[in-house]
């Protein structure tokens, strides 16, 4: 009960690469790079089970950005002539590759980290790859001239990786879509097909991680134009609720998500946020369990599995160790409180 997860990413040590940063620049290049993203991982592996958390990750550290380490390994990107898109509805501006051809994957994305992963927990683990409809406001398009069927082009990719990683003994595979809690209509339209569609065939348990980003500055600004209350969710859970994909990471703490949304899951298993990314105040255990008990009002106990609300890429290393153990220990003590009765 109130098994524990994170969202996905985790900050990169210096020597890795750039701190605090969304794009990081690498420190290192070549087989000293490859070895340097496994120290890390290994490195984040061992935080995450002495934490005490349930589901481990792999923190993304061989990933520069979620959405572009994905897109270095599909043929039909060019990579090399980037272009300044507004992404996001224009929340911000951004350098992205360009889709110039039909798509193809050059081979597998994450083997390497995740048989890695595989290798050093005995624990439950979980992958993050991006969904397509973020992975589609996160391109430029030359080729395909229509959103929809570029997003499939991708979703077909992206099951192809799905479905390895699955064989490499991933236990949970997580699909990042941001960009469902900006396109609404479209997520009814073709979103949560492409979404199905990227999960197809796969056994292990899948998931949705919808977010309001990370908090970096124009999110933080962006979130200020939503009003008192982000009633974004309201418009996709219900379908999301029918669909094949078992479970959902949603924010919460400090959100003003009005949290009776969540009841819109009804049959789905809930990653709740406890834990906020766009504040470096740590979270003591008692506001963790406090945030679970109200949450329990809209969520059943054996569906709820205690997160973050987004990934903890962009904060210090210190603040995020210091999160993910109190996500532990409030859900520790959520247990006591609240585990004989609701
Ligand atoms: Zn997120």
């Amino acid at each position: 009960m109130f098994e524990t997860a994170i969202a996905g990413s985790l900050p990169k040590p210096a020597w890795l690469a750039e701190t605090q940063k969304l794009w990081p620049q690498w420190k290192a290049s070549g087989d000293e790079l490859r070895q340097s993203k496994l120290d890390a991982t290994l490195l984040w592996i061992k935080a995450q089970e002495d934490a005490g958390l349930d589901v481990i990750g792999d923190g993304e550290m061989s990933r520069q950005h979620f959405v572009h380490g994905f897109l270095e390994q599909v043929e039909g990107i060019d990579f090399e002539h980037k272009v300044e898109m507004g992404i996001r509805n224009d929340r911000y501006k951004a350098l992205v590759p360009q889709v110039i051809s039909a798509l193809r994957l050059k081979g597998r994305v994450h083997a390497t980290e995740a048989r890695f992963l595989r290798a050093h927990t005995k624990k439950k683990i979980k992958f993050t790859l991006p969904g397509p409809m973020t992975i589609v406001d996160t391109v430029a398009d030359r080729f395909y001239g229509d959103r929809v069927q570029m997003a499939m082009a991708f979703a077909a990719l992206l099951n192809e990786e799905a479905l390895a990683l699955q064989a490499d003994g991933v236990d949970i595979v997580q699909f990042d879509e941001p960009a469902f809690n900006v396109y609404m209509d479209e997520v009814n339209t073709w979103g949560i097909a492409a979404l199905e569609r990227a999960a197809q065939g796969l056994t292990c348990t899948t998931a949705v991680h919808i977010c309001y980003g990370y908090g970096i500055q124009a999110n933080i600004d962006w979130k200020k134009t939503l009003g008192d209350e982000w009633r974004q969710y309201e418009q996709i859970l219900p379908a999301l609720a029918k669909s094949s994909i078992d479970q959902v990471s949603l924010e919460c703490i400090h959100s003003h998500v009005p949290p009776h949304l969540m009841a819109l899951l009804a049959g789905k298993d809930v990653m709740v946020g406890v834990i906020d990314v766009a504040s470096d105040q740590v979270e003591t255990p008692e506001e963790v369990a406090e945030t679970i008990g109200r949450a329990l009002q809209y969520v059943p106990r054996e569906r709820f599995i205690a997160c973050t609300n987004c990934g903890l890429a962009p904060m210090s290393r210190e603040v995020a160790l210091a999160k993910i153990e109190a996500l532990a220990k409030g859900a520790a003590l959520a247990r006591e409180r609240y585990g004989a009765a609701r």
